[in-house]
């Protein structure tokens, strides 16, 4: 089959077969439906954040972007998440596995770990997934392409658990996919990488975006925290192109430098050109194009001077 065709159809039966998933899960609740477990796990933190709020900075409900945040949930969850996700993922495996056609390899497994035992297989495909997203989130503060596009989840000026899907389509859609090369390389299908993205991801980035007062002590230096993010959206970056890019292991930024966490201090949330970013959903959603079209996102880093 020709390759466009070909890919039409992967992308049509991928989003089917996802929409028609979905519809089951969400038509049969139960404790063990992932759906739901993502969305209690989203309700648990706002709850933390009524009940434990940082008090100096902003209220849950009234905070500057809570109700353009929950919008976010919804559009990047829903719309682009469920419906886009998993047949970009299925996509691109399709690509990959056609270029290696060329040099006669016919499978992207490498090694096919789903015999081993399920405590094994979870650790491995966490710590893989975890390594990615690091790397991937240090691309996105380096490039100056990319940043354009990221710069939209740091324009946030508050915080909140719905802060974490406040980002734009683009990035996820660059990056996700190439993630799940690795998934692919020890056996899973993209089904499996969409299950772990929706419920590992999902709910640790509505945790580390929590606006909740308490202090996590050495846990910062294990896991990444609301505490260690809130200083990735540092309005004053601390380092050059920032600091504390771990999704979920800490371990990372403290292998590679860009651990930091000040005692005693809150960082101002935001970017230093703040009054530049569109707050709007809409003119989000077109900003950074407008930026890399007029070639203007070469100067978006606002980096601070060299030392
Ligand atoms: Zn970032
Ligand atoms: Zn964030």
């Amino acid at each position: 089959m020709a390759l466009i065709p070909e890919i039409v159809k992967t992308a049509v039966e991928s989003t089917k077969m996802v929409y028609q998933y979905t519809v089951y899960q969400l038509k049969h609740p139960a404790l063990n439906n992932i759906y739901y477990c993502v969305l209690i796990a989203y309700v648990a933190c706002f709850v933390f954040e009524i009940i434990l709020p940082k008090k100096r900075l902003h209220g849950v409900l009234s905070r500057k972007g809570f109700w353009l945040d929950t919008f976010y949930v919804f559009f990047n969850d829903v719309v682009v998440y469920i419906i886009g996700l998993f047949a970009i993922c299925a996509v691109t495996e399709l690509i990959f596995l056609k270029i290696l056609g060329l040099f006669g390899i016919h499978s992207l497994r490498v090694v096919d770990i789903t015999g081993w035992n399920p405590v094994l297989q979870v650790a491995i495909m966490f710590v893989i997934q975890d390594f990615c997203e690091f790397l991937a989130h240090y691309i996105l503060h380096r490039s100056d392409f990319l940043w354009t596009f990221h710069k939209i989840h740091h324009a946030q000026e508050t915080l909140g658990a719905g802060s974490a899907r406040h980002f734009h389509f683009v990035e996820m859609f660059i990056f996700k996919p190439i993630i799940y090369i690795p998934f692919a390389m020890i056996g899973y299908s993209a089904a499996d990488y969409f299950l772990f993205q929706i419920t590992v991801q999902n709910v640790w980035g509505f945790f580390t975006h929590m606006n909740i007062k308490l202090k996590w002590g050495f846990i910062n230096y294990i896991v990444n925290t609301p505490e260690t993010h809130s200083w990735h959206h540092a309005k004053n970056i601390p380092r050059h192109y920032g600091v504390n890019y771990a999704s979920i292991l800490s371990v990372w930024d403290l292998m590679f430098g860009t651990f930091y966490l000040p005692k005693n201090e809150e960082p101002q949330i935001g970017v230093p050109d703040q009054k530049n970013m569109p707050a709007t959903f809409m003119k989000q959603l077109i900003h950074p194009f407008r930026q890399v079209a007029s070639g203007k996102h070469k100067t978006s880093q606002n980096l601070p001077p060299k030392k």
